[in-house]
């Protein structure tokens, strides 16, 4: 059996094993989970997250130097960013619309008395900037800094490149360092589906279900707007811009999905990410390498949505409708926290704050979604990833476009 089977097998069978425990005792879900569950899932979570920051740091930066002209860095950089605050003010307003025409406010009756919140500080978005270029490069890989892990790479890579002959031999040796990483990595995947199981399993048995009841349609709203968007937002891209087709990229891209969905985290999705589009979609190496990392920091498409939704939402359980403008400040708003969003469970929310602060909606309503958040984000940080992915095939793909039609017209 092939592994994207064995995956959806998982995944499928977490799910129920979840709904299951949701039935079963807190005693004997506590003992399940502690000794089988969270420990088997906690493992693969640690395998994964254990090459995220070398797989990041010799992939950028040989694939900044195998692009050899640092302009040409400069070129995808753009249409990356590009694509990136596109989709992701698209993905907002499709949230938005789902949320006012379903009114998952106006769909039970909610205790705003006793919703609190105690909200934690999100970084702000100008430090985020500002510290790109990182002061201790070390640090920044201890600490799991993408953004700076990216630029420290990209200078290298750089250098590499102009400097070509004379350090051909560390040249060699990130290749080198590579392959293992990739051995890596195809290792790990083996593990994958008892991971993705135990993830689920556990996630689900402990958010439970009770949660759900009036929070329903709020929950509907949110899946629509994530399925909307990737059916039809990120289909035309890759049809449109791509020339390539998106049944196809579904299909092959989807164990990566699948690995975002039970880990929840897009950093820790990282390598199965850009394994399956390098190897399974025929991304060029050279792009994917810089443009899925950076996504993955940077692009949250999926929580951008929920995002959307909260915010109308929160302003119809406390009956203040939001205005024109209100709305084009959550599209600025949610693109911003978008960017500073780290690729790691539960962000999206700390985030959303901002978002409500800035249209004047009061931050105590996250306390109304905060208990079925945990099973959206699952299915967010899928979509989050498929995003970074889309990208990378997009530019790559017209860049084997460019490539032949520069070959026949010197031929
Ligand atoms: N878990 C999401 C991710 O890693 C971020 C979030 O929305 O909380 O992409």
């Amino acid at each position: 059996m092939n592994l994207t089977k064995k995956i959806l097998i998982a995944l499928v069978l977490g799910v129920i094993a979840g709904i299951g425990l949701t039935f079963s005792s807190n005693d004997f879900f506590s003992a399940i989970d502690t000794y089988v569950l969270n420990p088997v899932g906690e493992i693969f979570l640690n395998l994964i997250m254990m090459i995220v920051v070398p797989i990041v740091f010799v992939s950028i930066v040989l694939g900044t130097a195998g692009l050899g002209d640092p302009s040409k860095l400069g070129k995808i950089g753009i249409k990356t960013i590009g694509f990136y605050l596109v989709t992701t003010a698209v993905a907002l307003v499709i949230g938005l619309g789902v949320g006012l025409i379903l009114e998952p406010g106006q769909a039970g009756t909610f205790d705003t008395e006793n919703a609190s919140y105690e909200e934690e500080a999100a970084p702000p978005i100008m430090d985020t900037f500002i510290n790109i270029i990182p002061e201790n490069p070390i640090e920044a890989m201890s600490t799991g800094n993408m953004l700076q892990i990216i630029a420290f790479a990209v200078f290298i890579g750089v250098a590499l490149a102009i400097l070509g002959e004379k350090t051909s031999g560390i040249h060699k040796l990130f290749e080198q360092a590579n392959e293992i990483l990739i051995f890596l990595v195809n290792a790990i995947m083996k593990t994958a589906p008892y991971g993705a199981f135990a993830l689920i399993a556990s996630a689900i048995g402990e958010a439970g279900l009770d949660a759900l009841g009036s929070m329903a349609m709020y929950m509907v709203a949110v899946i629509l707007a994530l399925l909307i968007h990737g059916a039809v937002t990120y289909s035309l891209a890759i049809k449109g811009l791509g020339k390539a087709s998106p049944i196809k990229f579904y299909k092959l891209f989807f164990p990566a999905m699948s690995v975002a969905f039970s880990t929840s985290s897009s950093s820790a999705t990282l390598p199965v990410s850009m394994k399956m589009a390098q190897e399974r979609l025929g991304v060029k190496k050279s792009i994917s390498s810089f443009v899925q990392p950076l996504g993955a920091t940077i692009n949250m498409d999926g929580t951008a949505i929920m995002q959307a939704v909260a915010t109308v939402f929160i302003a119809q359980v406390y009956a203040e409708p939001l205005g024109i403008s209100q709305m084009l400040m959550v599209v600025l708003t949610a693109t911003l926290a978008s960017i500073g969003t780290a690729g790691v469970p539960g962000v999206g929310l700390i985030m959303l704050a901002m978002v409500l602060k800035q249209v004047g909606l009061p931050v105590d309503g996250i306390a109304l979604i905060i208990g079925v958040d945990r099973l959206l984000d699952m299915l967010r940080t899928s979509l989050n990833i498929t995003g970074d992915a889309a990208c990378a095939y997009i530019i790559s793909e017209s860049d084997k476009r460019n490539e032949k039609d520069q070959a026949e017209q010197t031929a």
